[in-house]
């Protein structure tokens, strides 16, 4: 078997360790065996229907979302994403790159940035920076991470969040709840990186990446967690 991460806008979108989910994606792939290949996809570039397994989006300071903002609404790229979530296809999405995959995102300064509706969220800039080590319940379980954002997203009434705030901000230290799921597609504040320490999430992504693939049901091999589990539960014993 071989799986394809689309890694969006790697280039520009890439702040506070969110690298590390493509590593940590990669990795755990390749320690079952399964072979692996990291497309970059950035401003530009070109995306078509079944190039690409798994998504994973990063996030970037307010100057690279305009940019990526403007490549998003005016290539094929946003439209594509749409339609492969809609498939099934698993993405990941952090915090700018979460914020552009809402209805829109709306600056401390400047014009609002539209988004690509995939996400049933909307994002405000605050005048306050929500920082520090998040941890949250969810469907995966205890996830944990590190937030650091002014950006305040909304859920829309449709909208399913990832899980309930237990230590941090989340969407926007209010309601909370923190970021949102939609099919297999996940955003959140969770940087970190977020899934080297949640080794359940990252296999979650690759198991449907590869079921939707494939179309049949997928079984990852057991891999030893016990190091995952410590760095997770470093964060929970310093900050839970
Ligand atoms: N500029 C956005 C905000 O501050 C996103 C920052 C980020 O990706 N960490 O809310």
């Amino acid at each position: 078997m071989n799986l394809t991460v689309g890694y969006l806008y790697g280039d520009c979108m890439n702040i506070y360790g969110d690298t590390g989910n493509i590593i940590c994606l990669t990795k755990r792939a390749q320690w079952r065996g399964i072979e692996v290949k990291v497309k970059n996809l950035s401003i530009g570039d070109k995306l078509k229907s079944k190039e690409v397994d798994v998504f994973f989006f990063g996030g970037g300071q307010d100057l690279a979302q305009n940019e990526v903002a403007l490549d998003l609404q005016t290539t094929s790229k946003g439209k594509v994403i749409k339609a492969e979530v809609e498939r099934g296809v698993p993405l990941l999405s952090i915090c700018g790159g979460y914020q552009l995959l809402g209805y829109y995102y709306q600056p401390q300064n400047g014009p609002k940035l539209p988004g690509i509706e995939l996400f049933p969220v909307f994002t405000q800039a605050s005048s306050e920076r929500m920082i520090g080590n998040i941890i949250i319940n969810s469907q995966f379980g205890e996830l944990v991470g590190f937030e650091n954002h002014s950006g305040k997203t909304f859920l829309k009434k449709q909208a399913t969040p990832l899980g309930k705030v237990v230590k941090g901000f989340g969407n926007n230290g209010e309601d909370k709840t923190e970021g949102c799921i939609y099919k297999n597609a996940i955003g959140c504040y969770m940087h970190g990186s977020l899934l080297p320490k949640n080794p359940a999430l990252a296999d979650w992504l690759i198991q449907r990446a590869l079921e939707v693939k494939y179309q049949k049901p997928i079984e990852l091999n057991y891999l030893n967690d016990s190091l995952e589990k410590q760095a997770h539960e470093s964060v929970v014993s310093r900050f839970g």
